[in-house]
Formats: C-alpha cells, sequence, structure tokens
C-alpha cells in the first residue's frame, strides 16, 4: 500500500518552504505510525523555529504578488487543486486511514468533503464584496472595500482527526482571498497534509503560497505567534491549546479563529421517530471513532422512550465492526494513540464507579493496540466526568430526562468545573481541567422530535454554533460551522469563512 503511495508520488516526507522540500536543518526527524498495526509508514522532520522564521519569510515575499492576482486568476488556481485532490482520491484515502485510522470508507468522505471547502471558495474568491454608504456630509462619499483586503500571513495549525479538511478549510478561504500560509499539521497526521500541498504546487498555486512546516509544536506555534509578519492564527485543536494561542496572538494583535473542543448533547424525545433517532445518533456518535469535536458526547434520552431506545441503540452498537481501516466491512478504526485510549478507560471507569451501567463494551478490545469497543452506558448523571469532558473515543452515555426545559438546562449545562483525577497524555484539555480551569462549551448539538414546534423551541434555546435536527452528520462546505462560548471563534465553510481572512477597508472620499 505504502508503494503504491510512493508511485503516485504522493508519499512527500519532507516539509514544503518556498515550493522546496526540505529535511529540518538539524536532521531530525520524527515517525509516523499507523495507529492500526503500530507500523511505522514514514519519517518526516522534526522543524522547529528557524524553519518556520524561513516558512513565514516565503509566505510574506509570496503575498505580494499572489494577493495582486486577479480573483479569477486564485480562482482557477484553486479549481485546478480541487480537481487534482478528486482525481487522487484514492490515494489521500488510504493515507489518510494509514496515519489516522479511521475506515477508508470514512476516509473517502473525508476527502470528498475537504475538497469540497476548495471548489467552494474557488468560487467565493470571485465574490468578495464592498459596499456605498449614504454620505451624510454632502461633499463626501463613503465605501467599504473598493474590495476587502486579505489580512495576509496566515498561519493555521490543525489537529489528527480530519488530516485533510482541517486544512482544506483553512488553507481554502485564505487563499481565495490572496492571503498566503504557513500551515502546522498535527505531527500524527503531517502525510495527507504533505500529499496535498504536493497536489497544489501541481495546481499552479504558486510557491511560498503555501508552507508546510511540523515538528516542536510549541517551537512552530511560539514562531507563528511572535512574527510581526504573521496576520492571523486559524486553529483547530484543544481548547487549551487554543487558549494559548489567543493569549499569543495578543502581543502581536493577530486576528484569529479558533475551533475548539465541545461536549455535544444528543436529545431524544418521545416523540422522536425511534429509526432516525438511532440513526442519527449512532452517526454523531461513533464517526471516526467518537472522535471530533462535533461528536455527541451525551445522549439524553426522554423517560417514555428510555428503554426502547436504549435497546435499539445497543443493538445498533454491537454490530458496529471493529478493525483496521483498510478492512472491508470495518466501520470502527483504533483510537489516535495510547493517550487518547487511557482517557477514555479514565472517563468510563469513572462512570461505572459512580453507579453507570455498562449496556456493551465497556473495555479495550481485543485486537490489542488502541481499540476500544463501541461502548454504552446506561443511567449515566451530572456527577459523572463523562457529563463534563468530551471522551473523544466510542463511548455513548445515556442519561434519562423528564421535562423540555430538563433538557435544554442539561444541554446547556457544560460547566466543565474541576476534575479530580490526571490522567498523564498529551489531551491539553484534561490537564488544564485539572488546575481548576472552568470550560464552558457550545459547539455542536443534536435533537431528534418529530414535534415542528418543539424544534424550533429547542433549537433556539441551545446554546450552540451548530445544531442537527432527525440528522446527525451536518457539516457541510456550504454551511458556517464554529461554536459558541469556550468552543471558539469565527467561522469555517459558507460565505462567512471568508471574513476570516479579510480585513474591511473604508474610504471616505472628500471635497466632490
Ligand atoms: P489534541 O488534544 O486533539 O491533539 P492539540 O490541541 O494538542 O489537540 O493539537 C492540535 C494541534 O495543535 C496539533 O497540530 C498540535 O501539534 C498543535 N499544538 C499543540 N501544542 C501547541 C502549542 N503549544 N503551540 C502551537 N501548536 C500546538
Amino acid at each position: 500500500t505504502v508503494d503504491r503511495l510512493k508511485e503516485s508520488g504522493l508519499l512527500r516526507t519532507q516539509g514544503l518552504i518556498g515550493g522546496k522540500w526540505i529535511d529540518a536543518y538539524d536532521g531530525k526527524t520524527i515517525q509516523v505510525q499507523n495507529p492500526a498495526t503500530g507500523d511505522v509508514i514514514a519519517t518526516v522532520p522534526c522543524m522547529g523555529r528557524n524553519e518556520t522564521t524561513n516558512a513565514i519569510s516565503s509566505a510574506y515575499n509570496t503575498f505580494s504578488s499572489w494577493s495582486k492576482l486577479t480573483a479569477s486568476e486564485r480562482s482557477k488556481c484553486l479549481r485546478k487543486w480541487y480537481d487534482l485532490i478528486i482525481s487522487h482520491k484514492e490515494d489521500l484515502a488510504l493515507l489518510i486511514t494509514l496515519e489516522q485510522g479511521k475506515p477508508l470508507k470514512e476516509s473517502l468522505g473525508e476527502v470528498s468533503y475537504g475538497a469540497a471547502f476548495i471548489e467552494f471558495f474557488a468560487e467565493e474568491a470571485k465574490r468578495i464584496y464592498g459596499d456605498i454608504i449614504a454620505p451624510t456630509i454632502d461633499d463626501r462619499r463613503f465605501r467599504r472595500g473598493q474590495t476587502s483586503k486579505p489580512v495576509g500571513v496566515v498561519g493555521a495549525i490543525t489537529p489528527w482527526n480530519f488530516p485533510l479538511a482541517m486544512i482544506t478549510r483553512k488553507v481554502g478561504p485564505a487563499l481565495a482571498c490572496g492571503c498566503t500560509v504557513v500551515v502546522k499539521p498535527s505531527e500524527y497526521t503531517p502525510l495527507t497534509a504533505l500529499a496535498a500541498a504536493e497536489l497544489a504546487l501541481q495546481a499552479g498555486i504558486p510557491p511560498g503560497a503555501l508552507n508546510v512546516v511540523m515538528g516542536n509544536a510549541s517551537d512552530i506555534g511560539d514562531t507563528l505567534l511572535e512574527s510581526t509578519q504573521v496576520r492571523k492564527i486559524t486553529f483547530t485543536g484543544s481548547t487549551a491549546v487554543g487558549k494559548k494561542l489567543m493569549a499569543g496572538s495578543a502581543s502581536t494583535v493577530k486576528k484569529i479563529s479558533l475551533e475548539l473542543g465541545g461536549n455535544a448533547p444528543c436529545i431524544v424525545f418521545d416523540d422522536a421517530d425511534l429509526d432516525v433517532a438511532v440513526k442519527g445518533s449512532l452517526a454523531a456518535k461513533f464517526r471516526n471513532s467518537g472522535q471530533t469535536c462535533v461528536c455527541a458526547n451525551r445522549i439524553l434520552v426522554q423517560e417514555g422512550i428510555y428503554e426502547k431506545f436504549a435497546n435499539a441503540f445497543a443493538k445498533a452498537v454491537q454490530a458496529l465492526q471493529v478493525g483496521n481501516g483498510l478492512i472491508e466491512g470495518t466501520v470502527q478504526g483504533p483510537l489516535i494513540n495510547e493517550a487518547a485510549l487511557e482517557k477514555v478507560e479514565t472517563i468510563v471507569e469513572d462512570a461505572t464507579a459512580k453507579g453507570a451501567d455498562v449496556v456493551t463494551g465497556g473495555k479495550r478490545h481485543s485486537l490489542g493496540m488502541t481499540f476500544y469497543e463501541p461502548t454504552v452506558l446506561g443511567n449515566v448523571n451530572k456527577e459523572m466526568l463523562i457529563f463534563r469532558q468530551e471522551v473523544f473515543g466510542p463511548v455513548a452515555p445515556l442519561m434519562r430526562f423528564t421535562t423540555e426545559e430538563e433538557a435544554i438546562q442539561m444541554a446547556n449545562d457544560t460547566n466543565a468545573g474541576r476534575v479530580e483525577i490526571m490522567c498523564y497524555n498529551t489531551c491539553a484539555d484534561f490537564i488544564l481541567a485539572f488546575g481548576g480551569i472552568i470550560t464552558y462549551t457550545g459547539l455542536a448539538a443534536y435533537i431528534f422530535t418529530t414535534s415542528m414546534p418543539r424544534s424550533w423551541r429547542v433549537s433556539e434555546a441551545l446554546e450552540y454554533g451548530l445544531v442537527g435536527v432527525n440528522e446527525g452528520l451536518i457539516s457541510t462546505e456550504v454551511a458556517p460551522f464554529g461554536g459558541f462560548k469556550q468552543s471558539g471563534l469565527g467561522r469555517e465553510g459558507s460565505k462567512y469563512g471568508m471574513d476570516e481572512y479579510l480585513e474591511i477597508k473604508y474610504v471616505c472620499l472628500g471635497n466632490l
């Protein structure tokens, strides 16, 4: 499989700076492993401050020419990049499964979803408008932008759970607006990012417009933050790192967008269509083995339907086939690493110690590695860690409620509180919560009901940036994605996704 990627030229194992493939200046490398097997797929450079500084300079130098192209010229490059991604979709999906672990079918879905952001923003590049504002003084005219202006060099820091799509939904609008970019993908999944960058070069996106560095995350992050040439940071990842980046952006007053953690409620009302609710909750919870920030973290079920729903849901969960994502029929891959697995174990142990029932699953999978059994916990309550912490794994906690008001109150109660246990892992959120810092989140929520008035009432009352009504998979390139409260700032996708990369300029024409 890796040979196939080598033949296609998509297995790139160096960073990209100014259009050149580069090793770390000190020769250091990091291994990229397949989480399903532990095999080393490739090594990539472990870069730091110096490489990042050069990547920023190359983005800065390219900004003047890229931003001066016409929107139509930039649009054509992006469209070509989209076409190349689609024509290599099998290879890109294979790379995603190899380094991230998700089933191949989901990886193919991610390629289509990820590519769609480039196609969409290739089109939006041509739709940047300004306003003429009615004058309040006779001899003057006011206008907002001849066009708005690209903000400048963008630092984009992305996570491992969507190795392609988290990059395209940042880089797509950035390049469309005329910005140039330094991307730092997750060290767990750099290969997909590098393959996408190779295709960007082939598409004619100029050398230096898109740079990729990876390695020491805090050195790279700090270099981006300290640079006066970087005018914008866009980040998807943990709340803890997001807060650090926000604080670090203050000294140079960078524009910033953040897509951080969630603790998504999924509310099943008595009047729900049972099949729709089971199918939708399953999709919202178990996609990518529960490793997305919009995955249902708390399934709140109304008393009257609780038993029926719990039985049908548990049956559906038991049918989920766990395994290596390359094996036909697999729908649940491994978790990304041992730390993620330990976090899931800790959260499940906490729930069962406090009285939750294990309806199905509840332990490491017999396949070993980082596989965990798809799990349903019954009779979960607010005292349990899982009510407050994003589990980021294949564990569905069911909780009962009686009234609509109670469900809304529980759903909006996202105070992460103080956590009494510490789990030494890379998941910064967990450690941060241990320090007693309170996190109120509000990214995605789901409701299942056949009552139209209720769907309006509840979706309006939920303090969340995205709400799925009778649907578990809701993200699309044409709609705005982003969170309330500490789930983030700004929106990705949709026409609003462009605003994050533009500065508004107002011009006053006097003495006409
Ligand atoms: P997760 O817990 O999902 O791995 P992280 O927030 O740790 O989420 O990681 C998301 C991205 O942020 C990754 O690319 C990671 O390397 C990067 N990252 C982690 N720490 C820092 C930091 N101090 N500065 C900049 N980027 C960081």
